[in-house]
């Protein structure tokens, strides 16, 4: 029964890695987050639950070898606990793969998970981890309605032009081979708030979105819609990361497999979690550590951001082709919303598009403040724009249970 009480918007986010589970108790009408954790090091030695209540961080020790089931356990005492399941109205789950089925949030049920679990072959590390939140999320909360939120399905507008690899057909006719995007969730938020921050509809705007986190992709947005975007079948492809090398000349498999004996497995590892900002730095993939070790002369850091720099520039510049006319280039994540050097760097590159940078507001534009960065009266703008992925998720959540 749908209700108006305001209370009945809570809905608890779940967020499944390989290793780790963020979650969030968010009361959909505004975002707020009642509460909010991280589980880590799942199935490893020492697992653990950070959370944040009231203002107050708690951390759970968990037993050794303790997983995903283990964690949602933990975390359903807890909102009992604090007497936060009587509002719950639904979960909402982040799903990274959807493949090509889910073009919008869907609530779960078995041919959704049939749906998810095929997708999953495409990204079997996160889609393992989704598969298995959504079945402890069943089992631990019978009765409230679970919904996925697909990364990939704000990318399903992408024309077969952008999204096909130059591969022999049959391998995405037979296999789905083909470019999904990721950040999906993000890219669509932040463009919203954008045309909503420039008085503008977002049917008629035409957006570059930079999510710059551990993880980094950029979207072309034409009218509203994603056209384009650097993440590919995988997470992997496209710019610059803090561990994942993005795009590499594929002939790197060949030499690494016959000169240097490296198995898939390696290969994987090594683009996968020792390249992108750390493999260059040799230090770390923390973009904060390598801003100040490059700020204090450290040469393979300032290259790792000039590289880093570059390439995001060179892929921003890549998506004028599908938009012709540009209104907004957004920064959102980590990196986006905080770094006014990697910004500033970046807008640089492009003043031939007409983009500047006004020092001041880039420097104010920190820790979560939104805002535009380039002076005034130019077309286009530069802003920085907060994502907030939570919020999407439970207001699909909470949409979608109200229709019920
Ligand atoms: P995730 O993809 O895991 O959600 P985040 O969006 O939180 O990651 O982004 C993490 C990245 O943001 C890290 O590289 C971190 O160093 C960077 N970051 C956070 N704050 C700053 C800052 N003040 N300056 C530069 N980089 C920052």
């Amino acid at each position: 029964m749908p209700t108006t009480s305001p209370k009945s918007q809570h809905v608890l986010v779940l967020n499944c890695g390989s290793s780790s589970l963020k979650f969030a108790i968010i009361d959909a009408n505004d975002g707020h987050e009642i509460i909010s954790g991280l589980a880590e090091r799942l199935g490893a030695d020492a697992p653990s639950i950070k959370y944040k209540y009231n203002g107050a961080k708690t951390v759970i020790e968990l037993g050794a070898n303790q997983a995903h089931a283990e964690a949602i356990n933990t975390l359903v005492t807890l909102i009992k606990d604090h007497n936060l399941d009587e509002y719950l109205t639904a979960v909402g789950h982040r799903v990274v793969h959807g493949g090509e089925h889910f073009t919008k949030s869907v609530l779960i049920d078995d041919a959704v998970i049939e749906g998810i679990t095929k997708a999953s072959s495409l990204a079997p590390l996160h889609g393992h981890a989704n598969l298995l939140g959504i079945s402890s999320a069943q089992n631990s909360f019978t009765g409230l309605p679970q919904v996925a939120v697909f990364d990939t399905a704000f990318h399903q507008t992408m024309d077969e032009v952008a999204y096909l690899y130059a591969l022999p057909y049959k391998l995405y006719t037979d296999y789905g081979v083909r470019r999904y995007g990721m950040h999906g969730t993000s890219h669509y938020y932040v463009a919203g708030q954008t045309a909503k921050l420039l008085n503008q509809p977002i049917e008629q705007s035409n957006f570059i979105s930079a999510h710059l986190g551990n993880g980094c992709s950029v979207c072309a947005i034409k009218d509203g819609k994603s056209v384009d975007t650097s993440m590919g079948l995988t997470p992997l492809a496209g710019i610059v990361m803090g561990t994942r090398s993005g795009d590499i000349d594929p002939g790197l498999f060949n030499f690494l497999t016959t000169q240097l004996d490296y198995n898939a497995k390696q290969i994987d590892n090594l683009l996968n979690q020792e390249s992108g900002l750390l493999g260059i730095s040799e230090l770390s993939n923390d973009c904060r550590t390598i801003e100040e070790a490059a700020v204090a002369g450290h040469k393979k850091a300032q290259l790792a951001l000039d590289i880093f720099c570059y390439r995001l520039a060179k892929q921003i510049a890549a998506y004028m082709v599908p938009l012709q006319r540009l209104d907004a280039l957004i920064f959102t994540g980590g990196i986006g919303e905080n770094s006014d050097i990697i910004r500033a760097n970046v807008i640089k590159q492009l003043g031939y598009l007409g983009l500047n940078c006004d020092e001041q507001a880039n420097l104010n534009a920190r820790f979560g403040t939104q805002g535009i960065i380039s002076t005034s009266d130019k077309i286009p703008k530069a802003v920085v724009m907060p994502t907030n992925e939570e919020w999407v998720i439970a207001l699909d959540a909470a949409n979608i249970v109200k229709e019920l």
